[in-house]
């Protein structure tokens, strides 16, 4: 009576979801204080100051219409611009404001870009540890995802990549800094990718595409670099948010860009807006594309991120807890002791800590740990990872 594929995707709701409702049940029950909530990926640093101020002079404006009406289904000119501007200034790549599309956050941008490119049966490569939205999107669109596996410092396999490769690979989607990894893909790694895919496609005469998701390109720790993947392959699609850049997920707003250099650009842009238009993702939040317009340049308050991502590395890995450092984003990905995540997950639970198997970022034997909370939740959380380790040394 009802599309499968979507009462499964509605009743199977994402592990994450289902662990932070936990922890607001058992806050209700035991207060707040005995629930460590490491398992949302939520910012906890304050919206910078230029943003604030900026929605609370829009907010209070008494041309009302103008705030809160409809922007053109693709966002407004002056929007576009800006953001085209900064991609310029920052990356050096000319990218048209006329191949931007503003959508609310990176989900929509790409789901938007997912169903653009996807015709039935076509493979999208998703790489491991992944964001564990992206199978539901490719499914929903008709297509097939394909997991290529990491390497051990979270690294793409790019040999399994290579060998996963088939004429019916239409994309590939890379997500630096990762989440649930906290990885930041280095240059030498985009231009290796870049290789294989244009070897490929000039193999079979057809593009492979790749879709950037970049909600943690401005989160990176020690000065990493991130490397702008249109920057070094033509076929790109960059699937962008501020809700971690400015603090603001609940007011759902990004962008997708498509590269000048990409086979059809004209063409998958038309598709980009007609994807828009069939899942009803047109008109952006029209108060948060003014907000972009004038902030575009802001950056996020790192520091406080950077000092938990310390604090929690630290503290993990002296109890004996085994984790690579994060470069980026605000996760941790912890090796479950005996490489059961699910047990290492069902086991924090009982000391109140809530951490999110790797399963479904299809990422077995690791959990991933959210550090973007208050640094005093760390610190109280920390005796209790370390009597959950003693629970597994006995
Ligand atoms: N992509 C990744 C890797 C994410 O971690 C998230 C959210 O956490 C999203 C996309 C969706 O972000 P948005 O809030 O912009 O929809």
């Amino acid at each position: 009576m009802f599309n499968d594929l979507m009462l499964q995707a509605g009743k199977h709701s994402s592990v994450i979801r289902e662990l932070n409702d936990f922890g607001r049940i058992r806050a209700r029950e035991l207060g707040e204080d005995s629930v460590f909530d490491f398992s949302i990926g939520g910012p906890s640093v304050p919206v910078p100051d230029s943003v604030r101020q900026k929605i609370l002079a829009l907010a209070s404006e008494e041309d009302a219409v103008r705030v809160h009406g409809y922007s053109p289904s693709k966002g407004f000119d002056h929007t576009r611009e800006q953001i085209a501007k900064g991609i310029e200034r920052r990356f050096g790549v000319a990218v048209p404001a006329d191949l931007i599309y503003m959508t609310c956050g990176a989900s929509a941008a790409l789901a938007i870009s997912i169903n653009a490119l996807c015709e039935p049966g076509d493979e999208f490569i998703l790489c491991a540890p992944y964001f564990t939205e992206y199978p539901v999107y490719v499914r929903a669109a008709g297509g097939i995802p394909v997991t290529v596996p990491f390497l051990d410092n979270f690294d793409v396999d790019l040999n399994a990549l290579e060998n996963s490769l088939t004429s019916r690979t239409k994309a590939v989607i890379v997500n630096s800094p990762n989440n649930p990894s906290g990885k930041v893909y280095s240059e030498a790694l985009i231009q290796a990718l870049a290789r294989i895919l244009g070897k490929k496609s000039a193999q079979t005469g057809k593009p492979i595409f790749i879709i950037s998701d970049e909600p943690y390109r401005e989160l990176v720790y020690d000065g990493v670099q991130v490397p702008f993947v249109m920057a070094h392959y033509p076929h790109t699609v960059v699937c962008y948010s501020y809700s971690k850049t400015f603090s603001v997920p609940g007011e759902r707003i990004g962008y997708i860009a498509v590269s000048p250099s990409a086979a059809q650009a004209r063409y998958l842009f038309c598709a980009i807006e007609g994807a828009g238009r069939t899942l009803g993702y047109v008109c952006a939040p029209s108060m948060l594309q003014m907000v972009v317009a004038e902030c575009e340049s802001e950056k996020p308050n790192v520091g406080a991120y950077a000092q938990n991502r310390k604090l929690i590395y630290d503290g993990l890995t002296q109890i004996g807890f085994e984790c690579v450092p994060p470069e980026g984003a605000f996760y941790l990905f912890v090796k479950a002791p005996r490489g059961d995540s699910e047990e290492f997950s069902l086991r924090a639970r009982k000391y109140g800590i809530l951490i999110v198997p790797g399963d479904d970022f299809a990422a077995k034997g690791y959990c991933r740990v959210a550090y973007c909370v208050d640094e005093r939740r760390i610190m109280r959380a920390l005796p209790l990872f370390a009597k959950l380790k003693a629970e597994y040394d006995e």
